[in-house]
């Protein structure tokens, strides 16, 4: 079994922030298979940080964690996950959806982000409270601002202030 194998069919693709880094983890498997998916990446020099996690939520099962351990990898998993944020802003304004903004008193502006479902082809919106340092959307809290990585919210604020809008 290849590790490129293990990789696509065992791992999800939205990474884990853990420590100002990000992680892989593969999908969550019965324990007795994560302790040999653990000893498989923990034998592997490609990988550190290897760990193993039972899920809080079902005990009978879990989940390893690891980082590439070439560093020149890990600054790639970085950029790649910036630009996966800019796609996203982009995409929306692609598919001719709009941010829409309010203006709060501290500076701070509300953005209204659309959400597209594609079998009805209704568009709802989620409310977040944008500035250039911040956002309380959970991509931001939870993996953007521990990697120092602006969200899409912020990317499409930024290109609407270049708008001048
Ligand atoms: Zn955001």
């Amino acid at each position: 079994m290849s590790t490129i194998n293990i990789l696509s069919r065992n791992t999800k693709r939205a990474p884990l922030v853990t420590g100002g880094q990000l992680s892989y983890r593969t999908v969550l498997l019965p324990v007795a298979r994560v302790a040999r998916a653990y000893a498989m990446y923990a034998a592997n020099p490609r990988f550190t940080d290897v760990s193993m996690i039972v899920s809080p939520t079902s005990p009978n099962n879990g989940y390893v964690t690891f980082r590439p351990s070439n560093p020149e990898c890990a600054e790639r998993m970085i950029e790649q996950f910036s630009d996966d944020r800019a796609r996203r802003a982009q995409t929306t304004l692609d598919n001719a959806l709009t941010y829409e903004w309010d203006s709060n008193p501290d500076g701070s502006e509300i953005c209204y982000s659309p959400k597209l479902n594609k079998a009805t082809g209704e568009i709802t919106y989620d409310a977040y409270t944008v500035s250039p340092t911040s956002c309380d959307c959970a991509d931001y809290q939870y993996r953007c601002r521990r990697l120092n990585v602006q969200c899409k919210h912020q990317i499409a604020q930024s290109l609407r202030r270049q708008e001048g809008l």
